[in-house]
């Protein structure tokens, strides 16, 4: 099948923004040119070790560094290699070009032609593109119920704007597809990483990894492969996917374990960092926020607690970043309504600040504007 285009489309994101309908040639420099702003014929590739870049705004060092990073260890969880290099390009323009060859709305998208993988993504959705892209360059083309699961399973990453997984309710009486290739976002996620929590390791592998599982061969073929590599039948991956799926699946911690840190009652941890788009392989962006804010940001640091804890909160950095704490979506131990301990945590640098971490996991960001260099040092201590 590699000669078949084999196309993933993201869940839509409300941006509130759709491109005007420009028609295109087959170069998308084409449409550069018409579109203009931030996006012109002078833009170079960036090349790195399994890609080529192409930022709407630019391309930082640490996002080269991110999307290499991020295209290896997706690769081995699949117990994969990274396949030819994936073209990607990076900005709200690229995907609006895409947009017009869909009748819904796209947040990004995948796509493999003859052979040649590309993504256009934005930054919260380029962990969940390269999944599909390191997959497609290995000649995996698999129905949606497979593909869209496994990229929502392992679609995390710092940036993922959700911090990666799904949420996703199984109604009553929920049904799987006819057409494996039809299933919903949230029926993938769900019944992908069911079967990933359900089958043993290997199996699971062999499944999502299988070439002949492929959206081009049709539902029925599709369906004897799943249940073949499952040893169980339609029916009962129906029954057993509606009452035994969790409603949240997600493989992929928000934060690489270097950069995860248990705070420890008395001792201070202190982090250095450098923020330079040009020079700093952990300045990530520039993107753009939903706000059409365009920014930088660090890599991510994360702090799990166990229990609500009081840390004091010194940070220093170049004027005008902002070091926040957000809470990793789902990461709670106790649900507790919205309080002092689960609001978002801000510290303007050069000041001392003391706040209650909740039981969750916390995600640490500075974000600057594009053109800051500098370096940022964060000294934390739990208190109590
Ligand atoms: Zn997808």
């Amino acid at each position: 099948m590699k000669t078949d285009p084999a196309f993933s489309v993201s869940p839509a994101h409300p941006t509130g923004r759709i491109a005007p309908a420009v028609r295109h040639g087959v170069y998308w420099i084409t449409f550069c040119g018409v579109l203009g702003a931030g996006c012109s014929e002078d833009s170079p590739w960036v090349e790195t070790r399994h890609a080529r870049i192409q930022g709407e705004h630019g391309v930082c060092a640490g996002l080269e560094t991110y999307v290499d990073e991020r295209i290896e260890v997706t690769a081995d969880w699949f117990e994969l290699e990274p396949g030819p290099k994936i073209d990607i390009y990076l900005g709200q323009s690229y995907v609006d070009e895409q947009q017009e060859n869909y009748d819904y709305p796209i947040g990004g998208i995948a796509s493999r032609r003859n052979g040649d993988v590309t993504v256009y993504a934005r930054g919260y959705n380029l962990g969940h593109e390269l999944v599909h892209a390191v997959r497609f360059s290995n000649g995996l083309v698999l129905p949606s119920l497979i593909d869209e699961g496994v990229a929502k399973l392992y679609d995390g990453g710092e940036f993922n704007g959700n911090g990666g997984g799904i949420s996703y309710r199984i109604p009553e009486g929920a049904t799987l597809p006819d057409d494996p290739h039809t299933a919903t976002v949230g029926v993938a996620a769900t019944f992908t990483g069911w079967l990933h929590e359900t089958l043993p390791h290997e199996d699971f592998l062999r499944l999502v990894n299988d070439p002949d599982l492929n959206r081009e061969y049709g539902a029925a073929s599709n369906w004897e492969r799943i249940e073949g590599a499952t040893g169980m039948g339609k029916e009962v991956l129906e029954e057993r996917w509606a009452s035994e799926a969790q409603h949240y699946y997600s493989e992929v911690p928000r934060c690489r374990p270097e950069r995860t840190h248990q705070l420890e009652v008395g001792e201070p941890l202190q982090i250095e960092d450098t923020v330079s788009c040009t020079d700093s392989p952990t300045t990530f962006g520039p993107y753009a926020l939903l706000d059409d804010v365009v920014t930088t940001e660090q890599r991510l640091h994360c702090f799990p607690f166990d229990v609500p804890t009081s840390v004091r909160i010194t940070a220093s950095g170049p004027p005008g970043s902002e070091l926040v704490f957000y809470r990793a979506d789902s990461s709670c131990l106790t649900s507790t309504p919205r309080t002092e301990e689960t609001d978002v945590k801000r510290i303007e640098l050069g000041t001392t600040a003391e706040f209650v971490f909740g039981d969750c996991t916390w995600v640490g960001r500075v974000r600057s504007e594009p053109d800051t260099v500098g370096e940022v040092s964060i000294t934390m201590v739990a208190i109590e």
